[in-house]
């Protein structure tokens, strides 16, 4: 084995995880390697004294890095007021941790991107910068100390996805496709196929070149920042809303973009108005960075594409409640008609009997308006049940309430009262009409046959009973009305049944 990994050793982790594999990736040869100024820079900011003139030194030795980080400090990113020409006077106006934690950028981004640059890595590296740049306005905005460390955390955190790419090849090309642009769902697929995925892969690696902690943690926890150390959430924060405005720019996708600023909202508390001034600054630093860090930039979305897009979500989204909305509403309809509905006949029950009689007594009684109403009740019902069994009486209620329903004019109503009795309320009419609507009624009851099943048929009659209120002081209540057209049901009954018979009040 080259080197012992760290996580062996740690509980709750390697349980879950393909360590083998892991042994595999990180032996592998053709992994990223460090290069030799970055190990030599690391090495001078972990001594106990740290010499400062050694830092510049070694630094100014490397020209390539030296223009780099010159033009880096001096890019309009950085703001300063003067230019800078040195790596000392750098030193000097950046401090100590800007320098080195640039320096350690640009060395470990060339190692990375050694035999990393094929056109199926295009996307990687430009999604590398922008999260990079992404983190570091970020972690400005959050007013966090650690910019640069939120710089280096962006840029490297995928340095897992190529030692773990180098290892396995086109077993996780084939991932690296099946997940597109979704770099979550990447995640999701190493840890479903492989029991091993890019962030401790690039974990390990960064304790393996001893990177400092502040730069290892972004790596390893881009995809959970919950659970990195408490005190380095926020910086962690910074890089993923990084990798979240780095999709917006490079993913045209209405979902994608509006996914920056939910996670600007809900994760750092940035309002809208902020979130969007955050993405014209990586933008425009991005753009001055791609020509130092050598990374193509091709077809990256514009601001202006981002905002439509996240608008279009919103709009989408309002659409959908209102949908949702006028779908509740229509459910709530159904449900309101189920409460009303007799589930047998499909006639109103007694509850919606009731008031609808109590509607249209107070009109009639306001409008100076006659209402009528027939109630009526199946002859010799029993012995239909008794006969032929509960279920062809039920067809034959059905079939009744069928014909009193198509006969009924539209502004009235018909209710099942109780068992095989039922009510038809008529508003707006008189005495007369609503006789001879009862009586067509009876008369289509006895000339329908009905059809009971296994080839049966019967028929049968009603007893009918009509009372009217027409504005005379009888009826001074519903339940009135009611009772006199029941009275005229048994006086049909009496009569020899399949009858109408019409309540007359007389004056006491
Ligand atoms: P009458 O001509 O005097 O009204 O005689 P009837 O047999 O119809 O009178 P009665 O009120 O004694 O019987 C009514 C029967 O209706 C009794 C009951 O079992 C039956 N019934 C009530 N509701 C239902 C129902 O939902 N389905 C069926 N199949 N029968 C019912
Ligand atoms: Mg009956
Ligand atoms: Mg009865």
């Amino acid at each position: 084995m080259l080197f012992e990994t760290g996580l062996a050793a740690r509980t709750g982790i390697a349980p879950l995880m393909n360590q083998e594999l892991l042994e595999k990736v990180l032996r592998c040869p053709r992994l990223p390697s460090l290069p030799t100024i970055a190990i030599e820079v690391i090495e001078l900011c972990r001594q106990q004294d740290i010499n400062i003139r050694q830092i510049a030194t070694t630094i100014s030795n490397d020209p390539g890095l030296t223009t780099k980080i010159l033009k880096t400090v001096n890019s309009s990113f950085y703001g300063l007021s003067s230019s800078v020409s040195t790596i000392s006077h750098a030193l000097v106006i950046l401090g100590l941790n800007s320098v080195k934690t640039l320096a350690l950028g640009f060395s470990l981004l060339g190692g990375m991107k050694e035999g990393h640059e094929d056109d199926d890595l295009i996307t990687f590296w430009q999604r590398s910068l922008y999260s990079a740049v992404g983190a570091r306005a970020i972690a400005q905005h959050m007013n966090l100390v650690q910019h640069e460390e939120a710089f280096l955390g962006g840029l490297l955190q995928d340095l897992g996805v190529l030692a773990m790419l180098e290892t396995l090849g086109d077993e996780y090309m084939e991932l690296l496709r099946e997940s597109g642009t979704d770099h979550h769902r990447l995640w999701e697929l190493e840890r479903e196929k492989l029991d091993l995925d890019h962030t401790v892969v690039g974990g390990e690696l960064a304790e393996h070149w001893k990177l400092p902690n502040i730069l290892h943690t972004p790596i390893r926890y881009h995809e959970e920042p919950d659970e990195a150390p408490e005190a380095l959430q926020p910086l962690v924060q910074s890089v993923c809303l990084g990798t979240r405005a780095a999709d917006a720019f490079l993913v045209d996708s209405a979902e994608v973009s509006q996914a920056f600023f939910e996670y600007a909202d809900e994760q750092l508390n940035i309002e809208h108005a902020d979130a969007e001034a955050l993405l014209a600054t990586i933008a425009e630093a991005t753009d001055e960075m791609t020509t130092l860090f050598d990374i193509d930039n091709h077809g990256a979305r514009s601001v202006e594409d981002i905002l439509a897009a996240a608008n279009e979500t919103l709009l989408q989204l309002t659409l959908e409640s209102q949908q949702n909305a006028s779908q509740l509403e229509k459910k709530n309809e159904q449900l309101q008609e189920q409460v009303t509905r007799d589930s047998l006949t499909g006639a109103a029950n007694r509850g919606k009997f009731n008031e609808f009689m109590a509607e249209q007594f107070a009109n009639a009684s306001r409008e100076t308006q006659p209402l009528s109403i027939v109630f009526f009740d199946a002859d010799k019902f029993k012995g239909v049940n008794d006969t032929h069994g509960h279920q062809a009486g039920d067809k034959v209620l059905v079939a009744i309430s069928k014909i009193v329903m198509d006969a009924c004019p539209e502004n009235g109503l018909v209710a099942r009262y109780g068992g095989e009795e039922f009510a038809v309320i008529l508003p707006n009419c008189d005495r007369r009409d609503a006789a001879r609507l009862a009586e067509s009624i009876r008369k289509t009851v006895e000339a329908q046959t009905i059809d009971i099943g296994d080839d049966m048929a019967l028929n049968i009659t009603i007893s009918l009973g009509v009372a009217t209120f027409d504005g005379s002081r009888f009826f001074s209540r519903p339940e009135q009305l009611i009772e006199a057209a029941d009275k005229a049901v048994y006086a049909a009954k009496e009569s020899g049944r399949n009858c109408v018979r019409i309540f007359t009040p007389r004056a006491a």
